[in-house]
């Protein structure tokens, strides 16, 4: 295993790799996704979304689990309307809003999620939400993102929510050091890093999103941010903006990620080797043995990744270094480099990095290559599958813990699973 403390000694790997920039059909979801984990985090916010039937199935059945709880999130369903009748559709917008506050007093932030039809595009939902946000001024916070698949991919709308909420954010003029985590963690890994960083004395820390939307933390000159996600680009130079300074790290994925990213807020905390390695030899070197189980299953095996998540970059890194893989092509909507300078020297150098989607041309390397497993979206995995390529869902990668080390070895094993899948499937039919 390679610690990152070692990794200067590794060449620029894929910090000045040429990236083949592909623009054409794409097959990834929109923004509104990440209002299935976004609404789960943030406990007393509410996402309306502006929209039409099919945003309100596509969030529905992402987020069916929901079907037994009082959801947080909902799709005002705008019909068609020409410029003449958009007073109407404001109106109805008040309606559905004045409605919803009245029956639900629980809920303290509401979102508007803008989304395609060219309805909701004419709408100025930034408007509405200042205007709103005047009417009930005081009872609960009025906010706006947008989630259209027209100008976001998958995790992008969790960057635009975040965003939308940076302006709220309580301004800090202490110079004291504190450590901001931004970008959604499961709570049982929010608490696991908790535990560490007060171990290792960093703190105070705050998260972004918190657990409840009322308690935004605050940010200022003192403010240190480690990103857990790196599709967070635009929400992390808006703290920028506002005085915090982004820490240089990979992602806590995998060990290697892990010690990378903790190491990284101990440096700047001033935390002694010493102590940063009692703190953290103990669950690193579990984690390590955990994963040991798949690295075998894993060792040698190609992967190629379809542009969907944004996590493309870390997860390449974590199987490539820590489980031996081989990344045939690792591809990315939208490389943000600022975003991956902690990744992007990590990745081997001879690994293809593209960015963008023309869907026919990648599927034509991927069958040309026919890699022993493929990342991609939900839409092209079960047509991939009949081609006989082993397949793995990329949203998995975004509902499950796989951040920190009790997670390394979950997440190796999301990996495994469909090659293991596939050796049964295999030894089965012959005999
Ligand atoms: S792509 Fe556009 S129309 Fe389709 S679900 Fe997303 S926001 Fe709605």
């Amino acid at each position: 295993m390679n610690r990152p403390a070692e990794t200067g000694t590794v060449a620029v790997g894929c910090s000045e790799a040429p990236v083949l920039r592909e623009r054409g059909q794409r097959e990834v979801f929109c923004g509104l996704t990440g209002i299935v984990w976004l609404h789960r985090k943030l406990q007393d916010a509410f996402f309306l979304v502006i929209g039409s039937r099919t945003c309100a199935h596509l969030i529905q059945s992402a987020a069916g689990v929901m079907i037994f709880a009082e959801p947080r999130f909902a799709t005002a369903i705008l019909g068609e309307r020409d410029l003449a009748g958009m007073a109407d559709c404001n109106e109805e917008l008040d309606r559905v809003v004045n409605e919803l506050l009245a029956r639900r007093p629980e809920i303290s932030t509401l979102f508007l999620v803008g989304s395609c039809p060219s309805e909701v595009i004419k709408l100025d939902l930034a408007n509405a939400a200042q205007r709103l946000s005047v009417s009930h001024s005081g009872r609960v916070r009025i906010l706006n993102y947008s989630g259209s698949g027209i100008e976001t991919t998958f995790t992008q709308g969790e960057d635009n929510c975040l965003h939308a909420l940076v302006p709220e954010l309580p301004a800090s003029a202490d110079t004291s050091k504190s450590l901001l985590i931004v970008g959604t963690l499961a709570d049982v890994v929010e608490d696991q890093f908790t535990r560490m960083l007060d171990e290792l004395g960093i703190g105070p820390v705050h998260f972004l999103p918190p657990r409840r939307a009322v308690d935004l933390p605050p940010v200022g000159p003192g403010t240190r941010m480690l990103l857990a996600q790196p599709f967070l680009g635009e929400t992390a130079r808006a703290l920028t903006a506002r005085g915090a300074q982004l820490l240089e790290a990979p992602y806590p994925f995998g060990v290697e990620g892990t010690l990378g990213w903790l190491r990284a807020a101990a440096t700047d905390f001033g935390v002694t080797a010493e102590r940063f390695d009692a703190v953290t030899a103990m669950p690193a070197a579990r984690a390590q043995r955990a994963l040991g189980r798949y690295q075998e299953l894993l060792a040698g095996k190609r992967i190629s990744f379809l542009p969907d998540s944004q996590l493309e970059i870390p997860l390449a890194r974590f199987l490539q270094r820590e489980c031996g893989m081989e990344p045939v092509e690792v591809g990315t909507p939208y490389l943000d480099k600022q975003m991956l300078t902690g990744e992007l020297p990590l990745l081997s150098e001879s690994t293809r990095l593209s960015e963008g989607q023309d869907v026919d041309k990648q599927l034509e390397r991927l069958r040309s290559e026919r890699p022993d497993l493929t990342v991609c979206g939900l839409g092209l995995a079960n047509p991939l599958e009949a081609e006989g390529l082993a397949t793995k869902w990329s949203i998995e990668l975004v509902f499950t813990p796989i951040h920190g080390f009790e997670q390394a070895a979950d997440l190796a094993e999301l990996f495994a699973r469909p090659l293991m899948r596939r050796d049964r499937l295999i030894f089965s039919s012959c005999n």
